[in-house]
């Protein structure tokens, strides 16, 4: 029998990054430097990024990147994330399918995020630098990037979007325990936040806004760099860990997934996930079937265009190629954050134009029904983004329900929802 989590032992740990895009016939597009519409250099993304960081992101050819053993160091403190066979799940749905499950959300920033933060502090802290700016939305990221820093001893500075910063009291005081500076933006602190401010003085603020002044702060001040939790190529390639371990361990058993699902906000743990089994697929040794879940309100890949787009509202950031509902598109406030961006990873976005990856789009109120489901079968309490991922898994263990086909379903658990009973309480009050 295939036990309820499959373990892998430190010796047995990856080594080693995946980076898919050295598989694709077709690479992502380059980021282009929006005054000029060349392809950025390293120098330029240099004076925004950590230098390897830079390196990376321009990286098409190295399949594999050595992880450097302080890293791996530090994934052992929370790694192997656990690969569960979701046998109660299975039996509360009476289906035949084999579900899998990957859990990130087994280390105190509750997310996959931590398996980027702590790459990224660490090339800031090998390059000599004092510290790292970044944006946080729903906190997650912010949380991740503060644990890192406070392992390396880095200056963390957050810029915080206002209504979260006094709607998520909780997420701040985490950060600031682990010794983050968080500002809530729009603020005085900078040029862009005090002309905003000036113009829009009771404003909620918003992520492209936080972007724009971490960015600010980070290529004005001498010895920090600005760093981005999703998105860029380096991040999916850092996340690529989640995949590895999924890999190694399903080896370990011979099991081999038929479909795999991930939540998809800017792409990285989605990214992450697929990427050994995507790099067979690109080779033309396996197929699967790879599904990207969004939220209906922001549906990037299913209602987007594939054209070149700022990352960022204020249009401060380099140019991706992308799937983009617009750098001025505002999604409605629904409660998982995480998935609210207007933008998807340029890997991604070429992987499913393609045709390597499907899409589909959920709306809130079935999100909700399936954490619940899924948190009284199997234990854990989801985050809402993680809910997009097991909607569908669901979907597709009763499908074959009613083929009666025994199908293996893998899907990424981003995360935990102790954050989000606000958003829970308003499910269950029937006010959503
Ligand atoms: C940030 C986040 C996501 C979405 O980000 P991706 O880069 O698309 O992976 C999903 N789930 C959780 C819990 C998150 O914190």
């Amino acid at each position: 029998m295939i036990p309820y989590k499959i373990y892998l032992s430190e010796d047995e740990m990856p080594k080693q990054w995946y980076n898919v895009r050295a598989d694709m016939k077709n690479k992502p597009a380059p980021l282009l430097n929006p005054a000029t519409k060349e392809p950025l250099t390293l120098e330029e993304l240099s004076v925004i990024f950590c230098e390897e960081l830079a390196k990376q992101e321009l990286d098409d050819t190295d399949a594999f990147i050595d992880i450097p053993q302080e890293i791996q160091n530090f994934y052992k403190m929370y790694r192997p994330s656990s690969l569960v066979r979701a046998y109660c799940l299975e039996k509360k749905l009476n289906t035949p399918a084999k579900i899998y499950y990957k859990f990130e959300g087994n280390n105190t920033s509750g997310s996959h995020k931590l398996n980027s933060a702590i790459a990224q502090a660490y090339y800031a802290k090998t390059q000599g630098l004092k510290g790292v700016t970044t944006e946080t939305g729903a906190g997650q990221w912010g949380t991740a990037l503060s644990m890192a820093c406070a392992y390396l001893d880095l200056d963390c500075l957050v810029f915080m979007v206002k209504c979260s910063y006094e709607q998520k009291p909780f997420r701040r005081e985490v950060m600031r325990t682990y010794g983050a500076k968080v500002t809530p933006s729009p603020s005085m602190n900078t040029v862009i936040g005090r002309k905003i401010l000036e113009k829009h003085p009771n404003t909620s603020g918003s992520l492209g806004c936080a972007i724009s002044e971490a960015v600010e702060v980070a290529t004005t001040t001498p010895g920090y760099r600005y760093v981005l939790g999703s998105v860029l190529n380096q991040v999916l390639l850092h996340q690529s860990i989640i995949g590895l371990e999924t890999k190694i361990a399903m080896d370990k058993y011979n099991i081999e997934p038929d479909v795999i699902i991930g939540c998809a906000g800017g792409g990285s743990n989605l990214g992450g996930l697929i990427g050994p089994f995507m790099r067979e697929k690109l080779l033309g040794k396996k197929d699967y079937h790879f599904i990207a879940v969004e939220p209906a309100s922001c549906p990037t890949l299913t209602r987007g265009k594939y054209v070149y787009d700022f990352c960022d509202t204020g249009m401060v950031t380099p140019l991706a190629k992308m799937y983009t509902l617009g750098n001025g598109f505002i999604p409605s406030a629904i409660h998982a954050g995480g998935l609210r961006y207007h933008g998807m990873s340029s890997t991604l976005s070429q992987l499913y134009a393609d045709g390597y990856i499907d899409a589909c789009a959920v709306k809130q109120t079935e999100i909700f029904e399936a954490a619940e489901l899924f948190a009284r079968a199997e234990g854990i309490l989801p985050a809402p983004e993680s809910a997009h991922a097991i909607k569908v898994a669901i979907d597709e263990a009763l499908k074959c329900k009613e083929t009666g086909e025994s199908k293996t379903i893998l899907f990424g658990l981003t995360g935990t929802g102790y954050f989000d009973m606000y958003a829970y309480e308003k499910f269950h009050d029937h006010q959503m």
